[in-house]
């Protein structure tokens, strides 16, 4: 799908759990050629969006200078009227407690057109994920959505006390903390029973969602004592006490568990999603990239006479990938390989290998480079032309081990792991991290520098497997848990088993 030019969409981005934004917000946030975006938006949310496009943080930060209301409608207009296709991303949903219908009066007014996107709104999220149903056929037959008038910038519109004193349903207060005691005594003064159950749900949806209960005269204590802080939702009414039974995400198994994923950044999202998926919070610090070199004349030879070899090893999916690209600017395909008997270290090689409709011929089954030589031991490779392919910095184990059987060895660095600076906001929270997952030897050596004397003391240590093991143990670590399959899923069934501990 493509944005059209000139006309502004308000997207609601959901409420912060990623997963939570609608496939309608992800095309246009990818398709847009700017995006003016709040800061209740979800981390990552802007991931997809278009390296060239124009990124405009517009939100409103409590004693930060922000840009006023009026300026976000001006700056938008100008944009749809210089042609721009433009995003205007918020949290939750934009029509609700989202200003979203003064930006689109505005937006008409100035004859620009516009869409709306809807989006989660924290009213029905954070409530789903806290266990509390919003309505119940013996519970609650009706909601309300009520602001608490926390943010300062808006007038004061005085609440019908009486009537949502007698609202037969659930109230759900938006920013309703930092009023919280006085407008749960107008309640209770306009007559709403103060034993009514109430709980304050704070940061609703992200890995770090708190629920306090109590009731209607004592939530402001107990959020106080909790000290809960702002975003968070006030619910009142019958239904909260239905969490006792239907709390579910305190339930997962990573569940308050901080993990430190440490891949480059292409692959780290298949780990960070599967640990997000059980409960974790992930700390993604992207502590090496991967830059592909295909475009060396050692790789265009090999890529080129791909199907002169009779054994060709794939080290890793990167280097799965960036040799069939090295392939396809020779002008071939994966039939260049029909005559060749073909080797990946491990499992998710041989997936990324599939993938390029070609199987392995071998596997081992300790997946790495002595499992690799381990499983070739049947295959006579003397005077045979063989191809290791893999990343600039790998071990000599296998070409080594070729030569020695008489083979004759072409080695070619399909990529580069280089390190990447890590922001602040990631280092900071990597230090509270329950766990620091390693997924090779090179993320050791790139995290150990990259956070330096802020690597977490207490974290727990694992590790995917023997190699990198020595390397964390070489480096002054210890290793607290080492993955029995030296895979990704191995590395999570046992970080897995050691949180259930
Ligand atoms: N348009 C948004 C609401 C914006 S007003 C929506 O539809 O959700 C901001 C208020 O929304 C916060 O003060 C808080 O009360 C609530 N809120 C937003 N995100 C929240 C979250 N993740 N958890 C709990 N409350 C949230």
């Amino acid at each position: 799908m493509s944005a059209r030019a000139g006309v502004v969409y308000l997207v609601g981005a959901g409420p912060g759990d990623p997963g939570l934004m609608t496939a309608r917000s992800l095309a246009l946030i990818a398709a847009a050629d700017t995006i003016y975006y709040d800061r209740l938006i979800p981390p990552g949310a802007l991931g997809g969006a278009r390296e060239d496009a124009e990124l405009v943080y517009v939100g409103k930060q409590p004693g930060v200078p922000s840009v006023p209301q009026e300026e976000i409608g001006t700056r938008m207009i100008e944009s749809a009227q210089a042609g721009r296709s433009v995003v205007r991303l918020k949290g939750g949903d934009p029509f609700v407690f989202g200003r979203g219908g003064e930006e689109g009066e505005a937006l008409r007014a100035a004859g620009v057109e516009f869409e709306v996107v809807p989006g989660i709104t924290a009213g029905v999220a954070a409530t789903a994920y806290a266990g509390i149903p919003v309505t119940h056929r013996d519970d609650a037959s009706a909601v309300a959505f009520v602001t608490g008038h926390e943010d300062p910038e808006k007038p004061e519109t005085a609440l019908d006390w009486e009537a949502l004193a007698a609202f037969p349903g659930t109230l759900v207060f938006y920013m309703g903390v930092k009023r919280l005691e006085e407008n749960a005594d107008a309640l209770i003064a306009a007559g709403r029973d103060p034993e009514q159950p109430a709980a304050a749900i704070e940061r609703g949806t992200s890995e770090r969602q708190r629920t306090v209960t109590a009731n209607l005269r004592t939530i402001h204590e107990a959020v106080a004592l909790a000290a809960v802080k702002a975003p968070a939702l006030i619910v009142i009414g019958p239904v909260v006490e239905r969490r006792e039974e239907l709390a579910w995400i305190e339930r997962r198994p990573l569940h308050g568990k901080r993990v430190i994923v440490t891949r480059a950044r292409a692959q780290a999202s298949g780990l960070a999603r599967t640990l997000r998926e059980l409960g974790a919070e992930v700390v993604e610090l992207p502590a090496i990239r991967i830059e592909p070199r295909i475009d060396t004349a050692e790789v265009r030879e090999a890529a080129a006479a791909i199907g002169l070899y009779e054994l060709v090893c794939l080290t890793s999916p990167n280097g799965v990938k960036l040799l069939f690209e090295a392939i396809a600017a020779a002008g071939l395909d994966a039939r260049a390989l029909a005559g060749v008997t073909v080797a990946a270290i491990g499992p998710g090689t041989a997936r990324a290998l599939a993938k390029h409709g070609v199987l392995a011929d071998v596997v081992p089954e300790r997946f790495v480079a002595e499992g690799l030589i381990e499983a070739l031991a049947d295959i006579d490779v003397e005077g045979a032309r063989v191809l290791v392919a893999r990343a600039a910095e790998a071990r000599d184990v296998l070409p080594e081990h070729f030569k020695e059987e008489g083979a004759e060895v072409d080695v070619i660095a399909l990529y580069e792991t280089v390190r990447e600076q890590p922001d602040e906001a990631a280092i900071e929270a990597a230090q509270g991290a329950d766990y620091v997952t390693f997924t090779s030897s090179s993320t050791v050596t790139n995290l150990i520098e990259a956070l330096g004397e802020r690597f977490p003391a207490d974290a727990r240590i694992v590790s995917i497997g023997p190699v990198t093991t020595e390397t964390a143990v070489a480096a002054g670590l210890q290793v607290d848990v080492e993955a029995i399959r030296h895979d990704i899923d191995g590395l999570l069934a046992a970080l897995l088993a050691d949180a259930a501990k």
